[in-house]
């Protein structure tokens, strides 16, 4: 039997209980999944990574014939987390056609490899996880490990990157995700919007956002019961509600062959091009004047940091926030960016020798 081609459609949709918790609950949730028809492949978390032990830590091996049985009573594909080569042997036993490796294991080097070595050779498909922490490179590690044992079918899933605080339990951080598609192109990348969310309210919303980014599917988790789920609860959906969320994103073109259409793209990314080449130059005619201030600062032996200075210029620009019609969180963001680069330079003219 070959591999699960996860490429075999578009959006591919993911879902299942974040945790198998009784065989009853994982069969039900799995039979009303695929009765919706609107669900690919069916997941289940057995082992599961606690953040503290003491909860719920998965049911284990036994869970897996579950699984097993809902892939025959629905015909669905099934997908598991692994985090050590005795789950991938034990998944790989019990027919399961998708290993996922989880956030918490990207991000360990020893985990990833530990998995490759137990695939090494054989046809199977990989969803990556991005890791919990944001960086890219480590990302691409675990990629590059499974390319190294000889695994094609590989994907990549975005849940999102720790946060204290914030509108969501994990920062989606797109443009992370977004930078791993430019670096690892051809890849699926899928959206995980139940972990980016931590709470139901805010699934579709996040789900639109993937989708207007031309993302390649959806991973979901739902559950007969989600207030009583035994991990994860705030954030699971219903098969019905799931239904309804899905049924209600709109899932966009990347291109479309019209004349008009292309055209009109055309003009304005020509006038895009030519502004982002106006707005770098401008911003080396002001990093070279920093550097010139940096050079009446050394002479003058005064320090980098005038305080009171750069607050003024903060001030002065996000004040025009409503009349350039910006946020001010992005002009903050933007001056910061322009503040250190500008430190920098400065601090290299005054410290050299
Ligand atoms: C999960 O999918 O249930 C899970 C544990 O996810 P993550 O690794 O993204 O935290
Ligand atoms: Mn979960």
């Amino acid at each position: 039997m070959t591999a699960f081609d996860i490429k075999s459609k578009k959006p591919l949709i993911i879902s299942g209980p974040c945790s198998a918790e009784t065989e009853e609950q994982t069969l039900e949730t799995c039979k009303q999944l695929a009765a919706s028809g609107m669900v690919d492949v069916l997941r289940a978390g057995i082992w599961k990574p606690r953040t503290k032990p003491g909860n719920f830590e998965g049911v284990g091996i036994k869970g897996l014939p579950w699984m097993a049985k809902a892939k025959e009573i629905t015909g669905l594909p099934i997908a598991i987390e692994v985090a050590t080569g005795k789950h991938v042997h034990e998944a790989l036993e019990f027919g399961v056609d998708i290993l996922w490796v989880g956030a918490r294991s990207t991000v360990n080097p020893f985990s990833v490899q530990e998995i490759c070595d137990a695939v090494r050779g054989q046809d199977v498909t990989i969803l990556i996880k991005n890791p919990m922490n944001p960086d890219v490179d480590l990302w691409i590690g675990a990629v590059e490990r499974f390319r190294a044992v000889g695994v094609e079918k590989i994907g990549l899933i975005h849940r999102g990157f720790s946060a204290i605080g914030g509108k969501y339990r994990n920062n989606p951080m797109w443009h992370l995700a977004i930078e791993m598609r430019r670096r690892m192109p051809g890849l699926p990348l899928i959206c995980d919007p139940s972990h980016i969310c931590g709470r139901r309210d805010t699934l579709l919303e996040v789900c639109q956002k993937s989708a207007d980014l031309n993302y390649d599917g959806l991973i979901i988790e739902s559950h007969i019961c989600p207030d009583k789920a035994w991990s994860d609860a705030s954030q699971q959906v219903t098969p019905t509600d799931l239904e309804t969320i899905l049924k209600s994103i709109k899932w966009r073109n990347e291109i479309v062959d019209k004349p008009e259409f292309l055209q009109a793209l055309d003009q304005f990314r020509v006038q895009i091009d030519q502004l982002d080449n106006e707005l770098f130059e401008l911003l080396s005619k002001r990093m070279n004047i920093a550097e010139r201030i940096g050079e009446v600062k050394r002479d003058n032996n005064v320090t980098i940091l005038q305080s009171g200075r750069w607050a003024d210029i903060v001030e002065r620009i996000v004040s025009q926030a409503d009349s350039l019609k910006l946020s001010r969180e992005f002009m903050s963001t933007i001056l910061e960016a322009i503040h250190i680069e500008s430190i920098n330079r400065q601090n290299k003219i005054m410290n050299k020798k």
